[in-house]
């Protein structure tokens, strides 16, 4: 076997290996996979077509065969980081190679241009994934696998700029496609080497988005989008510490949704949802940017409020309230207006964010009990509840 035929077997292999793993992913829905399997799919194809010989026809195939999988493989790469996918003028470049690959391969015989032309495009391609994985990178993620595969690409672009500038400028020269010379040896061993590292690379990325899903479900509560409660107890505790570390003021609010169950009842339970999905939304977008929100249970919601003192944070939440009370019907074709009730309090010396939380729910009863959609700061309360006391006194004594 050549050495040619050596690399040309691992390239097969590789390949093959990349659309069973790709494939597995299938299931998952994540974008762009299937372009990647396509495009492995057809490198493998057009491998196996070069090690059955190097008659022209066999060349003009494969070689086109690899600029539609290298094409391929650069927008599965797009869809994958959700930016464009395809340029016309991609496709118009690429009906344009392909017919000088077929004048040069039937018309006017010409071997080194061929090879120039076809690792040119492979060049253009590899850089273009490896620009795109940097510039589309989504924020927050691990950096690892996308300067992995950003790497693996470039590494590969570099390879065949240098081997078509080579053939371009007549540094290098073949009488016959594949010919075993030592520059051609080198060139194919570092392509093969670098398309084994791309496959993983897409693998990696695959794997990362899912992680990604993952994370978002563990993290975030499906109908409101704000945090789920054990994250949101998990970034309570951090800001908690930071503010005791630093001696900075720390509010926290629960707040729950008043006679929820009566919307249930009487609209349904999908009305209800929307009632939910409704408030969460007017909280999450009226917070400040360094508030944190969680959906602690059913229709209550904590939100904790950094650098705010217990009346700061009495003023903030009851505007919150206001703005749920006043935001009118959120149903559909029915007339359900929520309303908000909340308990408030600061976090003192030797607190933790349970005894806290306990006085600010403390807090919330209190504000039920006062006749809902208002808001009590938890030094406040002792007052209400008298208040409250009294008016059920009256009550009871007026019959
Ligand atoms: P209060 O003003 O005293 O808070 O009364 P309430 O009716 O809001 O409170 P209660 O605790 O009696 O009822 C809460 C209801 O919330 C009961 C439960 O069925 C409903 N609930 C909990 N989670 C969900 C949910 O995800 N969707 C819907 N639609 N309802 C939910
Ligand atoms: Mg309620
Ligand atoms: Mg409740």
């Amino acid at each position: 076997m050549s050495i040619p035929a050596v690399f040309i077997s691992i390239a097969i292999l590789s390949c093959v290996m990349s659309v069973a793993v790709l494939g597995s992913l299938f299931q998952a829905h994540v974008p762009g996979v299937r372009l990647w399997s396509v495009a492995s799919g057809l490198l493998a194809l057009t491998s196996a077509l070069l090690l059955t010989g190097t008659s022209d026809i066999v060349v003009a195939t494969s070689s086109s065969l690899l600029l539609v999988a290298s094409l391929l493989g650069v927008q599965g790469f797009r869809q994958f980081l959700n930016t464009r996918a395809s340029y016309a003028w991609e496709y118009a470049a690429t009906a344009f190679i392909l017919a000088l690959l077929i004048y040069w391969t039937f018309v006017s015989p010409h071997v080194d241009a061929r090879s120039a032309l076809v690792s040119g495009f492979i060049a253009y391609v590899r850089f273009n994934i490896g620009w795109t994985v940097l510039r589309y990178r989504p924020p927050g993620r691990p950096k690892y696998a996308y300067y992995f595969v950003s790497i693996a690409a470039s590494l590969g672009a570099v390879v065949h700029a240098v081997r078509s500038v080579a053939y371009a400028l007549g540094l290098a020269h073949e009488r016959m496609f594949l010919e075993p010379t030592p520059l051609n040896v080198l060139f194919l061993g570092m392509a093969t080497l670098t398309l084994p590292s791309l496959s993983v690379g897409m693998v990696l990325l695959a794997h990362d988005r899912l992680a990604d899903r993952m994370e978002r479900l563990a993290t975030y509560d499906d109908l409101t989008g704000v945090l789920a409660r054990r994250a949101f107890i998990a970034r309570a505790e951090a800001v908690v510490a930071a503010a005791a570390a630093t001696k900075s003021p720390l509010s926290i609010a629960i707040l729950d949704i008043d006679n929820f169950k009566g919307v249930n009842d009487r609209y349904g339970h999908a009305s209800g949802d929307f009632v939910l999905a409704h408030v969460a939304s007017l909280i999450s977008r009226s917070v400040r940017a360094n508030d944190v929100v969680g959906r602690i249970g059913g229709e209550e919601f904590a939100l904790l409020l950094p650098l705010a003192s217990r009346e700061e944070a009495g003023r903030l939440v009851d505007r919150l309230r206001d703005i749920v009370a006043t935001s009118g019907s959120c149903v559909p074709n029915r007339d359900v207006v929520p309303t908000l009730s909340a308990g408030v309090d600061a976090f003192t010396q030797g607190d933790t964010l349970a005894s806290v939380m306990a006085r600010a729910d403390a807090a919330l009863y209190v504000a039920k009990a006062s006749g809902r959609n208002c808001v009590v700061v938890a030094s406040d309360q002792e007052a209400l509840a008298t208040n409250h006391r009294n008016r059920l006194d009256t009550e009871a004594a007026n019959g």
